[in-house]
Parts: structure tokens; C-alpha cells; sequence
């Protein structure tokens, strides 16, 4: 039988086997997630808003026991992991208290007696899910999923199988009845065949770009909707007047949380010239004290990555942009999946640290002269995430903020997901959004209704 193994990136030692499932057990778990959809869809808010208030209880109860598999699956360190649970709970709250008007009939005046638009789910979803933050990616979908009265059936990352179980785990404890979410233990090649099966409605993913276009043509193919979030290359802004000492402890946060491993983390920092020398000192100070080490340690910040070939791939990255004259001003070492945390100045717009997608904690500087330079880096970039702007004069950086080619701009703080907020991304970094009222209405049916 085909198993997939999980290491685990610390020790580098094996976790566990799990033995895959073959095509045909897929068929049965579509079949039945189908078969619970039909009386799913049927329950009503206050029936699912009870069973996604019992997930949040369970994650909050057991936050050290789902982070510990975290943990170990992928080396985050384990506050950071059990952060991420605390996340996923809000999130289940959040749309246990929120869904019902997020989805509440809209009535629009016509000259119909009667008109309004009303949303119904659509029916069995596929979420294919990535590594990084192994709950969180999955309840951001999973939560408003649910609630909308779709079912759900994840293709997890091959590296976390653990953590896939355990979700699937958590919402059995909730309540929520058997097939409502399902945990598929399945290698990436057979997700192509489980798009063209006609119970599956629409698919949502989080990952590189080859995935997601591997997924959306698979899924265009068969006239199926999707939402991608894909990966990001966020520029962090340091205008003149910023408030240095605030803005380099976000800056920090921004880049090295996660070991660096985040769509959303700053990987392009771009600082005024002025102030260049000044910041550039000090964060290489304050990155040097940021505590590498075994990650089940509670106060370890930095990990190791997730998987060593994604550190080698990290490492490939910097090495051709230090051939093209880059300078390394701290770290840029690696050992097995540890990498040390890096700062790189004399960076170039033509530098892969520049143009590709570092998922790892390496963090380019460049300087900028005024604020269309910066706005012109910032957008020399394939992706559209988001964007951290820091100054102390908000109102003039307001007029500004159009011009930025990106789903998010935040300013005097990082770029982060929140319940409340739709998160998602232009250009290659996708399409769709997630959260608020406006992820909860992606995989709806908006159906019009006329009565005249
Ligand atoms: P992938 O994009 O390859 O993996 C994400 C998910 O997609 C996994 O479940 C994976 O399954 C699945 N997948 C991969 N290829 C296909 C395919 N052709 N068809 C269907 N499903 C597929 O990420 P990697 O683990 O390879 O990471 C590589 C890079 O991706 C990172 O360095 C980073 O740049 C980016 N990334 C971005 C993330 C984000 O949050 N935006 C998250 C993770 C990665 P399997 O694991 O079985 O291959």
C-alpha cells in the first residue's frame, strides 16, 4: 500500500506512516459527503452556529495537544503554533455569531412585487491546503464553509497528514455529523481526477503558483469556481519619518514569524536612504538576538523550515543573488532545514531575492529616495498581497494608497489576516477572497428570486 511519511525537520527523524488512500476509497468518502450534504444543507443556522461554537471550545481546549503535532510536523515553534490554534477558535466564533447575516436574504426594489436575492450553498467542496499554517489555512475555509451548508473534503499538504487528521478530529468532538469534513489522505496526483467528479462543486487552494494553476485549469476545464491564494512578495515601506523603533519591531514580526514561511510576511524592505544606515543597523541587531532553537521550546522564535529542500531552495535563492553582487549582512547559513536568519543589502530589482517569493526568513533591503520610487518598487513585483507602509503622517500617505497594486494595504502595522476583514490578493497572487462576509459568499449560490 502507498504511504506517505512525515518528518520531522528538527530532528529529522521520521513521525509517522500513513498509508494513503487509493482512488476508490475516495469514491466512497465523495459519495457520502454528497449523501451529507443533502440533509446538511437542510439544518439551520442556530443548529450549525451551536456545532461551530463546540469546534472553538474543542480547539481551546486541547490547544496544546493540536499544536504539539504542529510543532513537530513542521518545526514552528510551539507558542506560534499554539497561537495559530487560538486563531482558528476566534474564526469558528466569529462566523457562529456572524453567518446568518452574512447570508440573510437581500431584498432589492423592482417592479416585481417581490424581489431578493438569497444564498444557498453549493453543495460538496474541495479544499487543497498547504503546510505553513496547517489549522489555520484549513478553518478560514472550513468555518464559513460549513456554516454556508456546504460540506467539506481537505487534501492536505503530504507533510502534515498528522495535523489533517487532527482536524477532521476536531470537528467529529464539535458534533458535527460524520462527512460534513473530511480529511482525504491523498498525494497531490490524484487531485486532478477528484476535480472532474461531479459531486465536488468548486475548489478552493492555498500554495505556490504552479499549484494553482494547476488546480483552476483542472477545475476551468470542468466549469467549476475557485478561489486561489497564492503566494506573495509584500514590501515593507520605511518612509523618512516613521517612527524607526516601532516600525523595525514590526518589521521584525513581519518577516520572521513562522520562520519567514507566510504569503502575507514582508519579503521586500524598502527603506528611505535617509534613514537607511541608522535602521539597517539596528535591525541587524535586533535580528541577531531573535532566539533560534528546538522549537517545542517555548521561547524559541525561529524554528527550522518546514521541509530541508525548501531550505535548499531558499539557500539556491540567495547564493545566485550574492553571485550578482548581493551583501550579507547577518546569517546565510543553512543546516538540513534550519536557516539562520538572514539580512541582505545591495539588493537589485533584478535579484531573485528581489523578484521571486523567499519563503523563508531572509530579508532584502533596498533604499528608496521619495515615495514614487517606493510605490515603483513595491509594484515591480508578479504578486499582489498586500503592502506595510510606516510613517507618522497619515494623511498625506492617504492619497497614495490607490496606486498600490495589491489586495491589502496596511499602514503602521503588519499585514495580517482577521475574521473580520476579506483577505486575497491581485495579480499572480490570485483571486477570490477569504473571511468576513465576502469569503462566506464565495461558494454560495446567489439565487434571484422575482415574484411578481
Ligand atoms: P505547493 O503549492 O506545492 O503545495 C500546496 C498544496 O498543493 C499541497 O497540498 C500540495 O500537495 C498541493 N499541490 C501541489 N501541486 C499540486 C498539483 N499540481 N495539483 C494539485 N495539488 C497540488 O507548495 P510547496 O509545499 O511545494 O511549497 C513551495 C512553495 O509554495 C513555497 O516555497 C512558497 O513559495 C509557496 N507556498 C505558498 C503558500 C501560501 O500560503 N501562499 C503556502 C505554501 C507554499 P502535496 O503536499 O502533496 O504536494
Amino acid at each position: 500500500m502507498p504511504t506517505v511519511t512525515s518528518i520531522n525537520p528538527y530532528t529529522q527523524k521520521e513521525i509517522e506512516s500513513f498509508t494513503t488512500h487509493t482512488k476508490k476509497e475516495v469514491k466512497v468518502f465523495l459519495d457520502k459527503a454528497e449523501k451529507r450534504f443533502a440533509s446538511w444543507k437542510t439544518t439551520s443556522f442556530t443548529e450549525r452556529k451551536e456545532l461551530l461554537n463546540n469546534a472553538a471550545k474543542e480547539l481551546k481546549e486541547n490547544k496544546e495537544t493540536y499544536a504539539k503535532k504542529i510543532t513537530e510536523e513542521i518545526g514552528k515553534p510551539i507558542s506560534q503554533s499554539i497561537a495559530e490554534i487560538e486563531k482558528c477558535a476566534w474564526v469558528c466564533e466569529y462566523y457562529a455569531a456572524n453567518a446568518a447575516s452574512h447570508l440573510e436574504d437581500e431584498i432589492i426594489e423592482t417592479d416585481a412585487e417581490t424581489s431578493y436575492v438569497s444564498y444557498e450553498p453549493l453543495g460538496v467542496l474541495l479544499a487543497v491546503m498547504p503546510w505553513n499554517y496547517p489549522f489555520w489555512q484549513v478553518f478560514r475555509f472550513a468555518a464559513p464553509a460549513l456554516m454556508a451548508g456546504n460540506v467539506a473534503v481537505l487534501k492536505h499538504a503530504s507533510n502534515v497528514f498528522g495535523s489533517a487528521l487532527n482536524i477532521q478530529k476536531v470537528f467529529e468532538k464539535a458534533g458535527f455529523p460524520k462527512n460534513c469534513f473530511t480529511t482525504l489522505l491523498i498525494k497531490s496526483d490524484i487531485v486532478a481526477s477528484i476535480i472532474e467528479n461531479p459531486i465536488i462543486k468548486a475548489v478552493t487552494i492555498t500554495g505556490s503558483g504552479p499549484a494553482g494553476s494547476a488546480v483552476a485549469s483542472k477545475a476551468g476545464e470542468n466549469i467549476k469556481k475557485t478561489v486561489l491564494e497564492l503566494g506573495g512578495n509584500n514590501a515593507l515601506i520605511a518612509l523618512k519619518d516613521c517612527d524607526i523603533d516601532a516600525t523595525l519591531d514590526t518589521v521584525v514580526q513581519a518577516r520572521f514569524q513562522n520562520t519567514g514561511q507566510s504569503c502575507i510576511a514582508g519579503k521586500r524592505l524598502l527603506v528611505h536612504k535617509d534613514i537607511e544606515n541608522e535602521f539597517t543597523q539596528k535591525l541587524v541587531k535586533k535580528v541577531r538576538e531573535l532566539k533560534s532553537g528546538n522549537p517545542s521550546n517555548a521561547e524559541t522564535y525561529i524554528g527550522t523550515m518546514a521541509r530541508t529542500d525548501l531550505a535548499v531552495e531558499l539557500e539556491e535563492i540567495l547564493q545566485k543573488s550574492i553571485k550578482m553582487g548581493a551583501n550579507v549582512l547577518l546569517g546565510g547559513n543553512r543546516q538540513n532545514a534550519y536557516f539562520e536568519p538572514t539580512i541582505v543589502n545591495n539588493v537589485t530589482t533584478k535579484m531573485s531575492l528581489f523578484k521571486e517569493e523567499t519563503f523563508g526568513p531572509v530579508l532584502p533591503i533596498l533604499p528608496f529616495k521619495d515615495i514614487e520610487e517606493a510605490i515603483e518598487l513595491s509594484n515591480n513585483s508578479n504578486f499582489g498581497l498586500g503592502v506595510s507602509i510606516f510613517t507618522k503622517d497619515i494623511k498625506s500617505i492617504q492619497p497614495y494608497i490607490s496606486q498600490f497594486e495589491e489586495g491589502a494595504v496596511f499602514i503602521n502595522t503588519l499585514v495580517k489576516s482577521d475574521p473580520r476583514l476579506p483577505f486575497g490578493g491581485v495579480k499572480q497572487s490570485g483571486y477570490g477572497r477569504e473571511l468576513s462576509s465576502h469569503g462566506i459568499q464565495e461558494f454560495v449560490n446567489r439565487k434571484t428570486v422575482y415574484i411578481t
